[in-house]
């Protein structure tokens, strides 16, 4: 009697492996519509992390140069406050943050490149009355060129150090994800902090998190921002999209890091969510409100509760994804976790691809200032055309 109740409840449990293994576009429709409600209105702009993604990672290509000439060239929004110690002076597509410490101030990502860097944070910071003289330390948050292209310049031009992850140093010195001619070369290897490390400047501490799924060793820093009197916890999480083709291991690892980052938040009580993207936190909205003082909260504080929802989408849009990649499996492109470490991802033949290029275009088109679109969501997909999908 026991051994036939074991015997069920192994073939119960085989049977329940086999459907949560065999996901169908009815899980992913779930997931995506799970991800919608949970997004509400307020944070409707983390919705394009939960579109359709290539099975392959770009390569350096006259179209990639092109999509990115076009994000990069967008008019820039104004340099703004956000809070007493934190200012905005990034484009319309990649931000950069300065937060002011009694000892300095800390660049938090440093553009595409030089000139854009100039004209954006230099610019920036003397228009909001900051000296770049003063910066101390760059962050990169991770090894991509829109956010390292112009930490070497202003790392020689004032002599600040650049702080990057253990992982994302070894891959900016021995391979590089994305390349581009619009991006200058990477900085020079300079601090490595690791997950949990902190690193203070007078007043100010900055908690390194490894968050990894983006890049191997993305960076979601976390901090005091102050208003007045008041004293919020913010946190930049620092990489959005899901841009690295069909790698099951980073895809399981963004999960996880939203889960961890979803506990760690309401632990620690971060209220404040940033992105290093200004289309997916809503950041040239928030800062006109601020400016413009007419709102009774603070645009920029959205509170715990919400900190916890982007969490949340953002690991129910990756759940979206990884189903999608197992029907790929499925339907015959084999282990789909085979080509977890395969740094170009196995091309896979699928009529998505369309829809890619598609949502690309329209993408492109959009044009204001606070489009929801990071590195590169759907943008490089037209560096797809022409390519032979198949199995390698
Ligand atoms: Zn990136």
């Amino acid at each position: 009697m026991i051994r036939t109740a074991y015997l069920s409840g192994v073939a119960l449990a085989t049977l329940v492996a086999c459907t949560t293994v065999t996901p169908t576009q009815v899980t992913v429709d779930q997931y995506v519509d799970d991800a919608r409600r949970i997004a509400g209105e307020d944070l409707k702009f983390l919705m394009p992390v939960c579109s359709p993604q290539p099975a392959v990672r770009a390569v350096p290509s006259a179209a990639m140069d092109e999509s990115l000439s076009k994000l990069i060239n967008q008019p820039p929004p104004a340099p703004g406050q956000a809070f007493d110690n934190l200012y905005y002076v990034g484009s319309a597509w990649v931000s950069a943050w300065v937060l002011k410490t009694s000892e300095g101030l800390i660049l938090i990502d440093a553009l595409n490149n030089t000139n854009e860097a100039a004209d954006l944070i230099e610019g920036g910071m003397r228009r909001l009355g900051l000296d770049p003289a003063q910066i101390r330390y760059v962050l990169v948050t991770h090894g991509h060129g829109d956010h390292y292209g112009g930490a070497q310049m202003i790392a020689e031009r004032y002599r600040a150090r650049v702080v990057a992850s253990e992982i994302d140093w070894k891959m900016m010195e021995t391979g590089l994800e994305f390349d581009s001619k619009m991006w200058d070369r990477p900085p020079k290897r300079d601090i490595a902090v690791h997950d949990g490390e902190t690193l203070t400047l007078g007043d100010t501490t900055v908690r390194f998190m490894i968050t990894p799924g983006h890049t191997l060793g993305t960076i979601s820093p976390v901090f005091d921002v102050r208003d007045g009197g008041r004293v919020h916890k913010a946190m930049i999480w620092g990489g959005t999209s899901f841009n690295f083709g069909r790698d099951m291991g980073r895809l399981d690892g963004y999960i996880a890091q939203t889960e961890r980052m979803r506990e760690l938040s309401a632990k620690w009580g971060i209220d404040v969510p940033l992105s290093n993207h200004p289309g997916f936190d809503g950041t040239v909205a928030k800062l006109k409100a601020r400016a413009a003082g007419t709102s009774v909260t603070h645009p920029f504080v959205s509170g715990q509760p919400v900190v916890d929802r982007a969490m949340r989408v953002l690991n129910t849009c990756a759940r979206a994804q990884r189903a999608r990649f197992l029907i790929m499996a499925q339907a015959g492109a084999g282990d789909v976790y085979a080509s977890g470490s395969d740094p170009q991802g196995h091309a896979t033949s699928h009529d998505e691809d369309d829809d890619h290029i598609h949502a690309g275009m329209l993408a492109l088109g959009a044009g204001n200032d606070a489009q929801p679109i990071a590195f590169p969501v759907n943008v490089f997909a037209a560096a797809n055309v022409g390519t032979h999908l198949g199995r390698r």
